[in-house]
């Protein structure tokens, strides 16, 4: 599984990393352009990312808008949704208001709330299918 981590903190970065490089490649990028960019990449190279955790507020582009970017990119290319990314929006809120439900709107798979424990992304990871058990 190939697997980017966006996160402007490298507190947070590190800690993904951790958690998630028993399961696939992780690379980590610093911002959404970033992460954008990294997507370009991995399509272009027929090899996309699986797994997509998108932290919310970053400089240069925030999360919400690289994530339209991303699946603006996988229709460009005429990917099968079942194909599509699996994507974690990372937020600091930790209940399903309103601007959560605009970045489900923004086509991510699930969300995030900080702080991100081990369990918590795990047990989401499994409901996608993403480990096993
Ligand atoms: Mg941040």
């Amino acid at each position: 599984m190939k697997i980017l981590i966006s996160d402007d903190e490298n507190h947070n970065r590190m800690l993904m990393e951790k958690i998630l490089s028993p399961y696939g490649m992780c690379d980590l990028v610093e911002n959404g352009l970033e992460a954008v960019e990294a997507f370009e990449l991995s399509l272009a190279d027929g090899e996309p990312y699986d797994f997509i955790c998108l932290d919310i507020m970053m400089p240069e582009m925030d999360g919400q808008e690289a994530l339209r970017r991303i699946r603006a990119l996988e229709r460009d290319q005429n990917i099968d949704e079942s194909d599509e990314a699996v994507i974690f929006m990372v937020t600091a809120l930790n209940t399903e208001d309103q601007v959560v439900q605009a970045f489900f709107r923004g086509g991510c798979t699930d969300y995030l709330a900080k702080p991100v424990t081990r369990d918590k992304v795990l047990d989401k990871m499994r409901q996608y299918n993403l480990i096993d058990g």
